[in-house]
């Protein structure tokens, strides 16, 4: 929780007498405040998307003048929120999840300067470097085209994100995927938010689904691969060819035929670069992986410490003085 202009912000996280919660995104490690909040600050996205998905009504605030948010590129409606102290004079910029290789389905990632920068730290590995999104991309394309002659391709991914994402991937070389129930409901809020996505759900019964079946279809699903192939391989008598698209492919070994490097994160250099990029002198790393984080960033000449509330206000306290 930081403290600023007297008041007590968490982020991304249920603190105990909060005034404001800041929630970046509607990922569900991300939401623990949005059922017992009295005043978020929330995308109008997250906003529709935890009302979609997590049936909350989130009671969120106006942002007030001394906060702003900015696009964070991870998913859509996700921000980065910059919060200026006025009794300190010091600005502070917590990035929540964040990219900086462009996504096709959410909004660039808004670069700016801050004096404290408090980083996400899923990727916290330097030898872990995701490939140029682009190639990946074409790579996804590619694979699927081709198991496409011989039989079913199914992807497993996350709902919320990574399966827009490949949506928009297939969409561009002509492929409508078929796609389980809760990706289609959070696909209706990105269609709202002016996204084009082209899909059929997998519980539709019109003759364009039932066309698409006969043939070989491309499955999108967020739930169980191993079973669903099994299933998919039965109904249908075909083949079927196995994917996942997540940036975890980089770290481990999935059983699938096939796994994509597809992320939604920064890597720990891309991290490196964009804490560069916003000027911060004081870097802060949160989350899970947040000592690592701190030390393999100071490892690489960019001194940093784990996030704590202490460590804030100590900085606030110094420049006080
Ligand atoms: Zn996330």
């Amino acid at each position: 929780m930081i403290n600023a202009n007297n008041l007590r912000i968490s982020l991304d996280r249920r603190s105990k007498g909060s005034d404001l919660d800041f929630i970046s995104h509607a990922h569900a490690d991300h939401i623990s405040s949005a059922k017992s909040t009295k005043h978020a600050i929330a995308s109008e996205e997250t906003v529709a998307l935890l009302k979609k998905i997590n049936d909350i009504e989130l009671k969120h605030e106006k942002t007030p003048d001394f906060m702003q948010l900015y696009d964070a590129g991870h998913i859509l409606g996700s921000k980065q929120i910059a919060i200026n102290d006025e009794v300190s004079g010091r600005r502070i910029l917590y990035t929540g999840d964040f990219q900086l290789q462009n996504g096709r389905a959410c909004k660039k990632l808004q670069i700016t300067g801050a004096d404290t920068i408090i980083v996400d730290s899923t990727y916290f590995d330097p030898r872990i470097k995701f490939d140029e999104r682009s190639e990946v991309e074409i790579a996804i394309q590619k694979w699927t085209q081709g198991k496409l002659r011989n039989g079913i391709a199914l992807f497993s991914t996350f709902a919320l994100g990574k399966a827009q994402e490949l949506i928009m991937i297939l969409n561009e070389v002509g492929i409508v995927p078929v796609v389980s129930e809760k990706i289609a409901r959070i696909n209706e809020v990105y269609a709202h938010c002016g996204l084009d996505l082209d899909y059929i759900a997998d519980y539709e019964d019109g003759a364009e689904y039932i066309q698409l079946l006969k043939e070989n279809f491309v499955g999108i699903t967020d739930g169980p691969g191993d079973q669903i192939r099994a299933c998919v391989s039965e109904a249908y008598g075909k083949r079927v060819y196995s994917a996942v698209a997540t940036g975890f492919s980089k770290v481990m070994k999935f059983n699938t035929d096939v796994q994509f490097s597809l992320s939604d994160h920064a890597d720990f250099w891309q991290a490196y670069d964009y804490i560069g990029m916003t000027g911060a002198k004081n870097v802060l790393t949160y989350g899970p992986n947040a000592v690592q984080m701190a030390i393999n960033l100071s490892r690489n000449g960019c001194g940093a410490e784990p996030y704590a509330e202490a460590a804030v206000t100590q900085q606030m306290a110094t420049l006080i003085k």
